[in-house]
């Protein structure tokens, strides 16, 4: 009977057998029913600004309302041509040189084009150096790819910049490409130019693809500035940087983002590459087309994110209260965040007793309503930290941050 119950199961396939993604993993589906229980979850696990009340600016919504009528078909496979050239304009601004209209790729999120550069780079067993913490769908992506990810360790007391004897100790023969997220999810940092700089020189020796995730560039806290690691890169090197609307013009569920190729030496000898990621993106027709009427109005007008990051706006506000309560429970400890949505505390293990990260978030969504994401979930090694959104007022963050550590008091040694 065995026999045959196995056969008549329907199991996954083994490309997916090491892919994981546990921002939304089995701790949303008790939040879910919890909530179809009628109970109310405080959300702080997804970096989803519109249910938070940052609605997406109205000259965005009204002109991807007008544009609807003539979006009706598909469109080209790397996109729009006015999206693509805004994206351009934009390169000019970030001094990302040599980036031409052919040189733009439009997803549907940059969650896309992710998956669609690791399907296109990587063979089996070819390995993607990732930085732990990170935003787990490149992990993910690496290995759906039939890649291998290899975390290098991004240092804490160092403001969370990436450890560079780490990099170095960690390059082999299979390393293809390297990874870089700035602004950083989930810890908030954002890399100084020397930083960048090392790591591009570190590529370059060993002739790596340089991945620059700048989804968050925009949201930047006191004096951070971001330098787009393609403005630093030499001609020789190849740039993949991407960027979208979901965070700084708050569309995330428009879902629209680009992919920029830079390095105008480094592109001749990769064509093939290209001619793999142009395959990829016809093979899904193209991205969504009115939401890539968003991109040229949203990119060439005034940045509105700016006013919710300065002093006195909403997100720094948030960002703030969110730092002093963590920092105010005994054993936690909070690095600044100088961008983006989110706050990695560290909770310390000479304090606290936790072994199993994903229980205390299952216990803390149970008692308290409060729904975090393990550490663990952003391929960091231990159970001591957590990731916290930013996104509520300042009001109802303080009240449950307060309310965190007062629960934290039973895990207490
Ligand atoms: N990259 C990072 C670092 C992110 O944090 C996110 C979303 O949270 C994404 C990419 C995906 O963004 P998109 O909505 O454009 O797919």
């Amino acid at each position: 009977p065995d026999a045959l119950m196995d056969s008549t199961q329907l199991t996954k396939s083994h490309k997916l057998e090491n892919v994981c993604y546990d921002i939304r993993g089995p701790v949303l589906n008790h939040a879910k029913r919890l909530e179809e229980e009628g109970q109310r979850i405080l959300k702080l696990n997804i970096g989803n600004p519109a249910p938070f009340g940052f609605e997406a600016p109205e000259e965005i919504l009204q002109d991807v309302m007008r544009n609807l009528p003539t979006a009706q078909g598909y469109c080209d496979s790397k996109g729009l041509y006015s999206a693509r050239k805004a994206v351009m304009q934009e390169c000019q601004r970030k001094d990302i040189p040599g980036v031409g209209i052919e040189d733009i790729f439009i997803g549907n999120g940059v969650s896309e084009l992710i998956v669609m550069a690791m399907q296109a780079l990587l063979n089996d067993g070819d390995e993607v150096l990732i930085p732990a913490p990170d935003y787990p769908l490149w992990t993910a992506a690496a290995n759906l790819s039939g890649g291998r990810p290899v975390h290098y360790l991004c240092d804490e007391q160092a403001d969370w910049a990436p450890d560079l004897a780490d990099i170095r100790g960690k390059i082999t023969s299979h390393t293809r490409a390297i990874v870089l997220i700035n602004p950083n999810n989930p810890t908030g940092a954002v890399y100084p130019p020397e930083v960048i700089r090392e790591i591009l020189a570190i590529a370059r020796e060993h002739r790596l693809v340089v991945f620059s995730d700048e989804i968050y560039d925009k949201i930047l806290y006191d004096d951070a500035e971001h330098v787009a690691t393609g403005s630093l890169a030499d001609d020789d090197q190849l740039v993949v940087t991407m960027n979208g609307l979901s965070k700084s013009y708050r569309c995330a569920g428009f879902r629209s983002g680009w992919m920029i190729l830079s390095g105008n030496v480094a592109k001749q000898n990769a064509r093939d590459f290209l001619q793999g990621l142009e395959m990829l993106a016809s093979m899904r027709l193209c991205a969504n087309v009115p939401a890539q009427h968003a991109i040229q109005t949203a990119l060439g007008g005034y940045q509105s994110i700016n006013d919710l990051i300065l002093p006195g706006g909403r997100l720094r506000a948030q960002r703030d209260i969110t730092v002093e309560k963590l920092n105010a429970i005994p054993g936690v400890s909070c690095t600044v965040p100088k961008g983006a949505l989110y706050a990695f505390p560290r909770l310390d293990p000479k304090v606290f007793n936790i072994h199993d990260d994903e229980k205390l978030v299952l216990d803390l969504l149970l008692q308290e309503k409060i729904l975090l994401v393990q550490g663990t979930a952003f391929n960091w090694p231990d159970p001591d930290h957590v990731r916290i959104v930013t996104l509520p007022w300042a009001e109802q963050l303080g009240d449950a941050l307060e309310r965190f550590g007062r629960f934290l008091e039973r895990y207490r040694q």
